[in-house]
Protein backbone atom coordinates (compact mmCIF):
# COMPACT_ATOMS: atom_id res chain seq x y z
CA UNK A 1 0.00 0.00 0.00
CA UNK A 2 1.56 3.31 -1.03
CA UNK A 3 0.71 6.26 1.73
CA UNK A 4 -0.65 8.98 0.77
CA UNK A 5 1.59 12.09 2.35
CA UNK A 6 -0.18 14.90 0.77
CA UNK A 7 -3.82 15.27 -0.08
CA UNK A 8 -4.54 17.66 -2.86
CA UNK A 9 -7.82 18.66 -3.28
CA UNK A 10 -9.00 21.06 -0.67
CA UNK A 11 -13.00 22.00 -0.70
CA UNK A 12 -14.58 24.15 1.34
CA UNK A 13 -18.04 23.86 1.82
CA UNK A 14 -19.70 26.41 4.33
CA UNK A 15 -23.01 25.68 5.87
CA UNK A 16 -25.02 28.65 5.49
CA UNK A 17 -27.16 29.33 8.62
CA UNK A 18 -28.53 27.24 10.85
CA UNK A 19 -28.21 24.12 10.10
CA UNK A 20 -31.34 22.56 10.50
CA UNK A 21 -33.53 25.09 8.44
CA UNK A 22 -34.36 23.56 5.20
CA UNK A 23 -33.64 26.41 2.87
CA UNK A 24 -29.80 25.76 3.50
CA UNK A 25 -28.07 26.45 0.75
CA UNK A 26 -24.07 25.57 0.92
CA UNK A 27 -21.76 27.55 -0.95
CA UNK A 28 -19.31 25.35 -2.78
CA UNK A 29 -15.79 26.53 -3.77
CA UNK A 30 -12.87 24.28 -4.84
CA UNK A 31 -10.04 25.56 -4.18
CA UNK A 32 -6.47 23.38 -5.50
CA UNK A 33 -3.78 23.75 -2.98
CA UNK A 34 -1.05 21.96 -2.29
CA UNK A 35 -1.55 21.74 1.19
CA UNK A 36 1.02 19.19 2.61
CA UNK A 37 -0.84 17.65 5.26
CA UNK A 38 2.84 15.54 5.70
CA UNK A 39 2.51 13.51 8.66
CA UNK A 40 2.71 12.90 11.48
CA UNK A 41 -0.17 15.70 11.39
CA UNK A 42 0.11 18.87 13.99
CA UNK A 43 -2.50 18.77 16.41
CA UNK A 44 -5.49 20.39 14.62
CA UNK A 45 -7.94 22.92 16.49
CA UNK A 46 -10.84 21.68 14.67
CA UNK A 47 -12.17 17.58 14.50
CA UNK A 48 -11.40 15.94 11.71
CA UNK A 49 -12.77 12.96 9.90
CA UNK A 50 -10.49 10.85 7.68
CA UNK A 51 -11.80 8.28 5.16
CA UNK A 52 -9.10 6.15 4.67
CA UNK A 53 -8.30 4.17 1.28
CA UNK A 54 -8.84 0.62 2.10
CA UNK A 55 -9.85 -0.51 -1.42
CA UNK A 56 -13.09 -2.41 -1.17
CA UNK A 57 -14.28 -2.14 2.67
CA UNK A 58 -14.88 0.86 5.31
CA UNK A 59 -12.65 2.40 7.89
CA UNK A 60 -12.75 5.97 9.00
CA UNK A 61 -10.62 7.70 11.98
CA UNK A 62 -12.24 10.58 13.72
CA UNK A 63 -9.69 12.57 15.66
CA UNK A 64 -11.31 14.76 18.33
CA UNK A 65 -9.63 17.43 18.96
CA UNK A 66 -9.13 16.96 22.91
CA UNK A 67 -6.93 14.45 21.34
CA UNK A 68 -8.84 11.55 21.41
CA UNK A 69 -9.85 9.00 18.55
CA UNK A 70 -12.44 6.34 17.42
CA UNK A 71 -11.43 4.04 14.34
CA UNK A 72 -15.24 3.49 12.97
CA UNK A 73 -14.10 -0.36 10.64
CA UNK A 74 -10.96 -1.10 9.37
CA UNK A 75 -10.93 -2.71 5.87
CA UNK A 76 -10.19 -6.28 4.99
CA UNK A 77 -7.42 -8.52 6.79
CA UNK A 78 -4.85 -8.03 4.04
CA UNK A 79 -5.22 -4.18 4.98
CA UNK A 80 -4.65 -4.43 8.51
CA UNK A 81 -0.36 -3.47 8.45
CA UNK A 82 -0.98 -0.82 5.74
CA UNK A 83 -3.80 0.85 7.79
CA UNK A 84 -1.78 0.05 10.90
CA UNK A 85 0.85 2.19 9.16
CA UNK A 86 -1.34 4.97 8.08
CA UNK A 87 -2.86 5.92 11.59
CA UNK A 88 0.79 5.96 12.78
CA UNK A 89 1.65 8.53 10.07
CA UNK A 90 -1.29 10.50 11.35
CA UNK A 91 -0.25 11.01 14.45
CA UNK A 92 -1.90 7.92 16.22
CA UNK A 93 -0.93 6.41 18.83
CA UNK A 94 -3.63 4.97 21.14
CA UNK A 95 -7.42 4.18 19.85
CA UNK A 96 -10.04 5.50 22.10
CA UNK A 97 -13.01 3.67 21.03
CA UNK A 98 -12.79 0.81 17.98
CA UNK A 99 -16.14 0.54 16.54
CA UNK A 100 -16.92 -2.44 14.79
CA UNK A 101 -19.91 -1.88 12.44
CA UNK A 102 -20.93 -5.64 11.74
CA UNK A 103 -19.30 -8.64 11.52
CA UNK A 104 -18.61 -8.86 8.01
CA UNK A 105 -14.80 -9.46 6.64
CA UNK A 106 -14.54 -5.99 4.67
CA UNK A 107 -15.06 -4.10 8.23
CA UNK A 108 -13.69 -5.90 10.84
CA UNK A 109 -10.53 -7.95 8.66
CA UNK A 110 -8.03 -5.15 9.44
CA UNK A 111 -9.22 -4.56 13.10
CA UNK A 112 -7.27 -7.35 13.83
CA UNK A 113 -4.12 -6.06 13.07
CA UNK A 114 -5.14 -2.80 14.76
CA UNK A 115 -5.92 -4.61 17.87
CA UNK A 116 -2.53 -6.45 17.92
CA UNK A 117 -0.85 -2.80 17.81
CA UNK A 118 -2.42 -0.01 19.56
CA UNK A 119 -3.56 0.09 22.75
CA UNK A 120 -7.33 0.24 22.62
CA UNK A 121 -9.44 1.80 25.57
CA UNK A 122 -12.97 0.36 24.22
CA UNK A 123 -14.39 -1.88 21.41
CA UNK A 124 -17.92 -1.40 20.33
CA UNK A 125 -19.67 -4.11 18.92
CA UNK A 126 -23.01 -4.50 17.11
CA UNK A 127 -23.61 -7.50 18.96
CA UNK A 128 -25.06 -9.60 15.81
CA UNK A 129 -23.06 -12.56 15.89
CA UNK A 130 -21.53 -14.12 12.81
CA UNK A 131 -20.13 -17.42 12.48
CA UNK A 132 -17.34 -16.69 10.19
CA UNK A 133 -13.09 -17.54 10.74
CA UNK A 134 -12.99 -13.45 10.14
CA UNK A 135 -15.01 -12.47 13.29
CA UNK A 136 -13.57 -14.93 15.34
CA UNK A 137 -10.16 -13.81 14.95
CA UNK A 138 -11.48 -10.20 15.62
CA UNK A 139 -12.86 -12.01 18.85
CA UNK A 140 -9.55 -13.09 19.57
CA UNK A 141 -7.95 -10.30 18.71
CA UNK A 142 -10.45 -8.73 21.12
CA UNK A 143 -8.67 -10.54 23.87
CA UNK A 144 -5.44 -10.23 23.72
CA UNK A 145 -6.06 -6.17 22.95
CA UNK A 146 -4.42 -3.61 26.14
CA UNK A 147 -5.86 -0.47 26.95
CA UNK A 148 -2.93 2.13 27.48
CA UNK A 149 -2.13 1.34 30.91
CA UNK A 150 -2.07 -2.45 30.62
CA UNK A 151 -5.53 -3.80 31.24
CA UNK A 152 -8.14 -5.35 29.00
CA UNK A 153 -10.12 -2.94 26.80
CA UNK A 154 -13.93 -2.87 27.68
CA UNK A 155 -15.94 -5.09 24.82
CA UNK A 156 -19.45 -2.89 24.46
CA UNK A 157 -22.54 -4.24 22.55
CA UNK A 158 -24.08 -1.16 21.78
CA UNK A 159 -27.38 -0.30 21.23
CA UNK A 160 -29.99 2.54 20.07
CA UNK A 161 -30.20 5.46 22.78
CA UNK A 162 -26.71 5.53 23.89
CA UNK A 163 -24.53 8.70 24.29
CA UNK A 164 -21.32 9.66 24.49
CA UNK A 165 -19.74 13.58 25.17
CA UNK A 166 -16.55 13.30 23.84
CA UNK A 167 -14.84 16.73 25.62
CA UNK A 168 -17.28 19.54 25.38
CA UNK A 169 -17.18 19.43 21.35
CA UNK A 170 -18.83 16.43 20.42
CA UNK A 171 -21.45 14.08 21.02
CA UNK A 172 -21.99 10.58 19.75
CA UNK A 173 -25.73 8.84 19.64
CA UNK A 174 -25.74 5.28 18.50
CA UNK A 175 -29.42 5.16 16.18
CA UNK A 176 -29.17 1.24 15.49
CA UNK A 177 -29.42 -1.75 16.48
CA UNK A 178 -31.77 -2.15 18.41
CA UNK A 179 -33.44 -5.27 20.20
CA UNK A 180 -34.60 -7.47 19.01
CA UNK A 181 -32.02 -7.67 15.97
CA UNK A 182 -33.40 -8.11 12.78
CA UNK A 183 -33.46 -11.45 11.50
CA UNK A 184 -34.93 -13.20 7.64
CA UNK A 185 -33.20 -10.12 5.94
CA UNK A 186 -31.39 -10.48 2.63
CA UNK A 187 -28.09 -9.93 4.75
CA UNK A 188 -28.91 -9.80 8.44
CA UNK A 189 -25.36 -8.51 9.37
CA UNK A 190 -26.06 -5.85 7.33
CA UNK A 191 -29.10 -4.66 8.87
CA UNK A 192 -27.81 -5.03 12.60
CA UNK A 193 -25.08 -2.64 11.45
CA UNK A 194 -24.17 0.11 14.39
CA UNK A 195 -25.58 3.29 13.26
CA UNK A 196 -24.32 6.47 14.60
CA UNK A 197 -24.20 10.00 14.43
CA UNK A 198 -21.05 12.13 15.51
CA UNK A 199 -22.56 15.68 16.34
CA UNK A 200 -19.90 18.61 16.22
CA UNK A 201 -21.98 21.49 16.53
CA UNK A 202 -24.20 22.77 14.02
CA UNK A 203 -22.47 19.71 11.77
CA UNK A 204 -23.58 15.85 11.87
CA UNK A 205 -22.13 12.81 10.27
CA UNK A 206 -24.10 9.71 9.80
CA UNK A 207 -21.97 6.82 9.71
CA UNK A 208 -24.79 3.97 8.68
CA UNK A 209 -22.07 0.75 7.85
CA UNK A 210 -23.51 -1.49 5.72
CA UNK A 211 -27.47 -0.69 6.59
CA UNK A 212 -30.01 -1.70 3.79
CA UNK A 213 -33.68 -1.42 3.15
CA UNK A 214 -35.08 -3.38 6.09
CA UNK A 215 -32.79 -1.50 9.21
CA UNK A 216 -33.58 1.92 7.12
CA UNK A 217 -37.44 1.24 7.22
CA UNK A 218 -37.02 0.26 11.15
CA UNK A 219 -35.39 3.81 11.75
CA UNK A 220 -38.00 5.57 9.68
CA UNK A 221 -40.93 3.09 11.82
CA UNK A 222 -39.53 4.40 15.03
CA UNK A 223 -38.82 8.17 14.14
CA UNK A 224 -35.46 8.40 14.50
CA UNK A 225 -33.97 11.60 13.81
CA UNK A 226 -31.58 10.99 10.72
CA UNK A 227 -30.45 14.54 9.64
CA UNK A 228 -26.58 14.82 9.27
CA UNK A 229 -24.95 17.46 7.02
CA UNK A 230 -22.22 14.59 6.20
CA UNK A 231 -23.60 10.76 5.32
CA UNK A 232 -21.35 7.77 5.01
CA UNK A 233 -23.19 5.98 2.10
CA UNK A 234 -24.31 2.98 3.12
CA UNK A 235 -22.45 -0.67 1.98
CA UNK A 236 -20.20 0.73 -0.16
CA UNK A 237 -22.53 2.86 -2.61
CA UNK A 238 -24.99 -0.60 -3.09
CA UNK A 239 -28.28 0.01 -4.73
CA UNK A 240 -30.00 -1.83 -1.67
CA UNK A 241 -28.04 0.92 0.67
CA UNK A 242 -29.43 4.06 -0.22
CA UNK A 243 -32.77 5.22 -2.06
CA UNK A 244 -34.27 8.90 -2.41
CA UNK A 245 -36.80 8.26 0.97
CA UNK A 246 -33.41 8.34 2.76
CA UNK A 247 -32.19 10.93 1.41
CA UNK A 248 -35.12 12.80 1.94
CA UNK A 249 -34.76 12.22 5.61
CA UNK A 250 -30.63 12.50 6.33
CA UNK A 251 -30.65 16.01 3.51
CA UNK A 252 -26.87 15.63 3.70
CA UNK A 253 -24.53 18.19 1.38
CA UNK A 254 -21.83 15.74 1.25
CA UNK A 255 -21.06 12.32 0.85
CA UNK A 256 -18.41 9.86 0.90
CA UNK A 257 -18.61 6.12 -0.88
CA UNK A 258 -16.01 3.88 0.38
CA UNK A 259 -14.82 1.31 -2.14
CA UNK A 260 -12.62 -0.68 -4.19
CA UNK A 261 -11.61 0.64 -7.77
CA UNK A 262 -13.22 -1.75 -10.63
CA UNK A 263 -14.66 -4.12 -7.49
CA UNK A 264 -16.48 -6.83 -8.19
CA UNK A 265 -19.91 -5.69 -6.87
CA UNK A 266 -19.91 -2.94 -9.39
CA UNK A 267 -19.92 -0.59 -6.26
CA UNK A 268 -21.02 2.22 -6.75
CA UNK A 269 -24.17 1.63 -8.40
CA UNK A 270 -25.59 3.55 -10.57
CA UNK A 271 -29.11 4.01 -8.77
CA UNK A 272 -27.21 5.02 -5.84
CA UNK A 273 -24.91 7.55 -7.17
CA UNK A 274 -28.17 9.06 -9.48
CA UNK A 275 -30.02 9.35 -5.97
CA UNK A 276 -27.57 11.38 -4.98
CA UNK A 277 -27.24 13.60 -7.54
CA UNK A 278 -30.77 14.35 -8.07
CA UNK A 279 -30.65 15.17 -4.28
CA UNK A 280 -27.91 17.99 -4.67
CA UNK A 281 -25.14 15.89 -2.41
CA UNK A 282 -21.35 16.59 -3.29
CA UNK A 283 -20.01 13.02 -3.58
CA UNK A 284 -16.37 12.08 -3.04
CA UNK A 285 -15.45 8.37 -3.13
CA UNK A 286 -11.94 7.17 -1.77
CA UNK A 287 -11.81 4.41 -5.14
CA UNK A 288 -11.55 7.43 -7.39
CA UNK A 289 -10.03 9.94 -4.77
CA UNK A 290 -8.04 8.17 -2.58
CA UNK A 291 -8.03 8.99 1.70
CA UNK A 292 -10.95 11.40 2.01
CA UNK A 293 -10.63 13.88 4.92
CA UNK A 294 -13.04 16.22 6.31
CA UNK A 295 -12.16 18.81 8.73
CA UNK A 296 -15.12 20.38 10.53
CA UNK A 297 -14.47 24.62 10.97
CA UNK A 298 -17.54 25.75 12.95
CA UNK A 299 -19.87 25.13 9.68
CA UNK A 300 -17.20 25.18 7.67
CA UNK A 301 -16.13 21.72 5.78
CA UNK A 302 -12.90 21.61 4.75
CA UNK A 303 -12.60 18.90 2.75
CA UNK A 304 -9.43 17.12 1.21
CA UNK A 305 -8.55 14.38 -1.12
CA UNK A 306 -5.57 12.27 -1.75
CA UNK A 307 -5.97 12.66 -5.28
CA UNK A 308 -8.06 14.92 -7.84
CA UNK A 309 -11.30 14.27 -8.77
CA UNK A 310 -11.59 12.55 -11.93
CA UNK A 311 -13.43 13.03 -15.00
CA UNK A 312 -17.25 12.29 -15.14
CA UNK A 313 -16.95 9.61 -17.31
CA UNK A 314 -14.91 7.96 -14.58
CA UNK A 315 -17.38 9.81 -11.30
CA UNK A 316 -20.29 7.42 -13.03
CA UNK A 317 -20.83 4.08 -12.02
CA UNK A 318 -18.98 0.90 -13.17
CA UNK A 319 -22.21 -0.74 -13.82
CA UNK A 320 -22.86 1.58 -16.12
CA UNK A 321 -19.52 1.19 -18.29
CA UNK A 322 -20.15 -2.41 -18.36
CA UNK A 323 -23.11 -5.00 -19.23
CA UNK A 324 -24.71 -6.85 -16.90
CA UNK A 325 -25.13 -10.81 -18.41
CA UNK A 326 -28.43 -12.61 -17.51
CA UNK A 327 -28.50 -16.26 -18.16
CA UNK A 328 -31.74 -16.80 -20.18
CA UNK A 329 -32.79 -20.24 -18.65
CA UNK A 330 -32.13 -19.68 -14.75
CA UNK A 331 -33.25 -15.98 -15.13
CA UNK A 332 -29.57 -15.19 -13.21
CA UNK A 333 -27.69 -12.20 -14.23
CA UNK A 334 -24.07 -11.43 -13.12
CA UNK A 335 -21.29 -9.36 -13.11
CA UNK A 336 -19.61 -9.34 -16.69
CA UNK A 337 -16.03 -10.53 -14.86
CA UNK A 338 -18.12 -13.23 -12.93
CA UNK A 339 -16.32 -17.07 -13.58
CA UNK A 340 -19.53 -18.49 -13.96
CA UNK A 341 -20.82 -16.76 -16.74
CA UNK A 342 -23.76 -18.46 -18.94
CA UNK A 343 -23.09 -19.69 -22.21
CA UNK A 344 -22.92 -17.32 -25.20
CA UNK A 345 -26.05 -18.85 -26.43
CA UNK A 346 -28.02 -18.39 -23.24
CA UNK A 347 -26.54 -14.91 -22.55
CA UNK A 348 -28.55 -11.80 -22.65
CA UNK A 349 -27.87 -8.29 -21.57
CA UNK A 350 -29.00 -5.63 -19.21
CA UNK A 351 -27.64 -1.98 -18.74
CA UNK A 352 -28.45 -1.98 -15.07
CA UNK A 353 -29.90 -4.08 -11.81
CA UNK A 354 -33.29 -2.27 -12.61
CA UNK A 355 -33.76 -3.55 -15.55
CA UNK A 356 -32.44 -6.90 -15.26
CA UNK A 357 -35.13 -6.66 -12.15
CA UNK A 358 -38.34 -5.57 -14.14
CA UNK A 359 -37.23 -8.88 -16.50
CA UNK A 360 -37.43 -11.09 -13.46
CA UNK A 361 -33.65 -11.88 -13.29
CA UNK A 362 -32.29 -11.74 -9.96
CA UNK A 363 -29.06 -11.56 -9.10
CA UNK A 364 -26.05 -14.11 -8.89
CA UNK A 365 -25.20 -14.06 -4.96
CA UNK A 366 -21.56 -14.63 -5.99
CA UNK A 367 -20.47 -11.82 -8.03
CA UNK A 368 -23.31 -8.97 -7.28
CA UNK A 369 -24.49 -10.28 -4.10
CA UNK A 370 -22.33 -10.01 -0.62
ZN1 LIG B 1 -19.19 -3.94 3.59
ZN1 LIG C 1 -21.49 -6.08 5.22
Amino acid sequence: MCFIRTLLLVTLLVLGGCAERASNTPTLSHTELSSSLETPTSPSRNPRIVFLDVGQGDSALVQFTNGQTMLIDGGETDQGRGLVARLRQRGVRQLDWVVASHAHSDHIGGLIQVLREFPVREVWDSGFRHDSPVYLDYLRAVRSARTPDGGRPKFRVVKRGERLQVGSEAVVEVLAPSQPYLTGTRSDPNNNSIVMRLQFGSVRVLFTGDMEREQRTRLYREGVNLRAEVLKVAHHGAHNGTDPTFLSRVQPKVAVISCGRNNRYGHPHRETLQALQRAGVKIYRTDLQGEVQIEIAGKQLRVATARKAPNVAEMRSPTERTRLIGNRNSKVYHAPDCPRLPRKENQVFFSSRQQAEAQGYRPHAECLGE
